[in-house]
């Protein structure tokens, strides 16, 4: 970095703020509050502006550029959600307040669950989750109990398409329950012969995400969720896909039982970096009585002279809490602004726009990039980024590259089942202009990978540090800024 460092600018007794007087006696800080080793650097105000300000430009956001992360629904995430997320009468409110003075928060988390309802086919929801995973995990937790709570304790197995996403093994596996993988088959489906061998009286559900993490539209679905239905068991589906579906069609009609959103891809509000996040779950009829306790309901119905009362209610056979409080609130609000915003009609384009884009990728891509799987996309898809006659590159070489074309790399090697993945998501957000500057730049990549090898060997060359050593990164993460990293590399 060619900017001093924050702790370089340090001067002792330098100050940043200026308290205003004591106008109290003043007292010592309790023991232990005050931690006198904190090597704290003494700047001026505008120091810390900046410092902070160059850091922001350092990263690369939706904010900035095309961000196609497959699977990770990147959309540009209207300002309005943030206004809405500021106003004081939602961002002072307290979790512990008592609910009679909190009804417009009330009314708001209850319109929501409302909406994912419908849009979801679902007969009851919880905004508890504070992501996809979470999601997950007390979906599984609600077959868990389902099966339990009808006295059949045998089943233990949860069947997971080996193109699932990772968090579906992991949360299983929390959840106490077995994973059993199977495998998909050439046009990139759930191998049927292979899910009859593992349909019996053990198996608690099967785990389904549709469209797939190869972005393709599971087309035996109907009779995937026969068979394991037919089985006794429950199917829970991956919704963090839903940004293909809006409108078209609603997993509780094809007979998902348990459902979660994520309301940080799907309903745009900013993620990356760890959260916060929200994967509400929907469920059907059967699963209502099992949600996490609270849901949002109505106490009391009102009349023309009253409007209706909100509260929180604890479902019969509650699988308990999973989260403090009411999930994240602040997330839940944007989502709910952004659905108001769309209304009916533009939910269901954005679903239409992030399947056009996505196959227009793919059509302007499939002969320079192999497509293992090439047929009608639905969101996002995935390529191959490795040719015969270009034996050195490989898909994290095309991915640096790109960085220098300014763009944000797609996802590298997932879902696993595709060697050398390169798995893009344009999103319905971008015009036909970005998407063709893309283009451009991946045709480009494609000759250079050919005449030039080792420009993207070496690459990215524009940003302010070059390639990486991610194990090294992975091993050795340094996340703050501190003056012990200058002199020590190993940052002890
Ligand atoms: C993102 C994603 C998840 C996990 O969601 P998080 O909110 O990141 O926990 C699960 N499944 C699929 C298919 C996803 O794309």
């Amino acid at each position: 970095m060619t900017e001093p460092l924050i702790y370089e600018l340090s001067s002792p007794g330098r100050k940043g703020v200026s308290l205003p007087a004591v106008d109290v006696p003043e007292t010592a800080l309790p023991e232990g509050l005050m931690r006198e080793e904190l090597p704290l650097p003494e700047v001026a105000e505008n120091d810390v502006v900046r410092h902070f300000m160059r850091l922001s430009q350092l990263n690369y956001s939706v904010d900035t550029g095309f961000y196609p992360l497959g699977s990770c629904t990147m959309k540009y995430n209207p300002k309005v959600n943030e206004d809405m997320a500021r106003l004081p009468g939602f961002a002072l409110t307290h979790p512990l307040q008592d609910p009679d003075t909190a009804q417009g928060n009330l009314a708001m988390m209850y319109a929501l669950q409302d909406w994912l309802m419908e849009i979801g086919g679902f007969a009851g929801v919880s905004l508890q989750p504070a992501a996809g995973a979470h999601g997950e995990m007390t979906g599984i937790l609600i077959i868990r109990a389902y099966h339990h709570d009808r006295g059949d304790k045998e089943r233990n197995k949860i069947l997971i398409p080996d193109s699932a996403h990772g968090t579906n093994p992991a949360s299983t596996t929390m959840s106490g329950m077995e994973v059993i993988e199977i495998p998909s088959d050439a046009r990139g489906n759930i191998d049927l012969d292979e899910l009859k061998k593992h349909c019996d009286e053990s198996v608690a559900g099967l785990m389904l995400t549709n469209p797939n993490t190869l972005g393709l539209f599971e087309e035996d679905v109907q009779e995937v969720i026969d068979l394991v239905h037919g089985c006794g068991g429950l199917i829970y589906g991956d919704g963090a896909n839903m940004n293909a579906l809006l409108g078209v069609v609603k997993p509780g009609d094809l007979g998902i039982d348990v459902l979660h959103y994520n309301l940080h891809k799907t309903f745009s509000t900013p993620h990356g970096g760890g959260g916060p996040g929200s994967g509400p779950v929907g469920v059907v009829e059967k699963l209502v009585d099992f949600l996490p306790d609270p849901v949002v309901g109505i106490v009391d119905e009102g009349d023309e002279a009253k409007p209706p009362l909100y509260g929180l209610i604890t479902p019969e056979k509650s699988i308990g809490r999973v989260k403090a409080f009411h999930g994240h609130f602040g997330v839940i609000l944007r989502a709910y602004t952004y659905m108001r915003m769309l209304g009916k009609s533009g939910l269901r384009a954005v679903s239409d726009y992030a399947v056009l884009n996505a196959n227009y990728l793919l059509a302007k891509l499939r002969d320079t990039y192999k497509v293992p799987f090439d047929r009608i996309c639905m969101h996002e898809f995935v390529a191959e980024g490795h040719w015969d006659d270009a034996p050195d590159i490989h898909a994290l070489d095309i991915a640096k590259r790109l960085m220098d074309y300014g763009f944000h790399p797609p996802t590298n090697y997932f879902p696993l089942i595709v060697p050398e993945a390169l798995m893009i998501e344009p999103t319905e957000t971008e015009s036909k202009e970005s998407l063709d500057a893309f283009v451009e730049a991946m045709l480009a990549i494609a000759k250079e990978a050919r005449e030039d090898p080792e420009i993207l060997k070496s690459a990215p060359h524009k940003t302010l540090f070059g390639r990486m050593d991610e194990v090294q990164a992975a091993r050795q993460l340094v996340l703050c800024c501190r003056p012990l990293y200058l002199d020590k590399p190993d940052n002890k």
